[in-house]
């Protein structure tokens, strides 16, 4: 029967863990400090945001799977350690990782598209609207034809303000851009009090990262006297 005892004495791990920090210190590395990794795929650990491998006995740290890490963890499994990037002491980045991220970065570089910016050129941000009707607290502006195209690929967020004066009269409900003059439909406030001139909606770049059209109502107000 085997004697797992030994092994797991706290007094001898204690000693050999001292043993191993001593070693790392002789050589200037700094302590190694592990952390759990933030993923396992079938054993293997899955570096989280500013983690890094370490080998209890390496002279380097590793930002990615390459050879040396791979190597490693053929053979000696436990001795691969992941720790956080700000406590990799002296230890230097492996020439091996970098090359490896570069590569995937600048496969990112390709394929994804630069975010967007929220600022849309001012011409494209401000389209006319004249008022149509007001019902029972609904409010109905309408854009030219020629805004159709613009208004199909833009989409009516939560919470879109109809703003006057800087205060919050509505909300913007509905986008209806399948009608040759687009319709706007606003829901009043009770004490909102409604003009007839002309109103306009400022359009920028959807708020909601699952956004599937390009461009979001900012708010709808009515067009400042000159
Ligand atoms: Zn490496």
């Amino acid at each position: 029967m085997p004697r797992p005892e030994r092994s797991r004495n706290p007094l001898v791990r204690k000693y050999l863990g001292a043993s191993h920090k001593n070693l790392a210190g002789s050589r200037g590395l700094g302590e190694l400090k592990p952390v759990e990794p933030t993923a396992r795929q079938d054993g293997v650990p899955i570096l989280g945001e500013d983690q890094v491998y370490v080998m209890k006995y390496g002279t380097e740290y590793h930002g990615a799977w390459c050879l040396v890490v791979a190597e490693a963890w053929d053979q000696a499994p436990r001795g691969l350690h992941v720790t956080l990037l700000a406590d990799v002491g002296e230890r230097n980045g492996c020439m091996g990782c970098d090359v490896i991220l570069k590569q995937v970065s600048s496969a990112l570089d390709q394929h994804v598209q630069p975010p967007l910016s929220p600022e849309l050129p001012p011409s494209d941000a401000l389209i006319p609207l004249k008022v149509i009707g007001v019902a029972h607290g609904i409010l109905f502006l309408a854009a030219g034809q020629e805004h159709q195209e613009r208004l199909n690929e833009t989409a009516v967020e939560p919470a879109t303000p109809l703003s006057v004066d800087g205060r919050r009269d509505g909300m913007v409900v509905r986008l209806d851009a399948t009608r040759t003059e687009p319709l706007l439909v606003v829901q009043l406030d009770p004490r909102a009090t409604v003009t007839d001139g002309p109103y306009q909606m400022h359009l920028r770049r959807p708020l909601q990262r699952s956004a599937t059209k390009p461009y979001a109502v900012e708010c709808v107000e009515p067009v400042p006297c000159p």
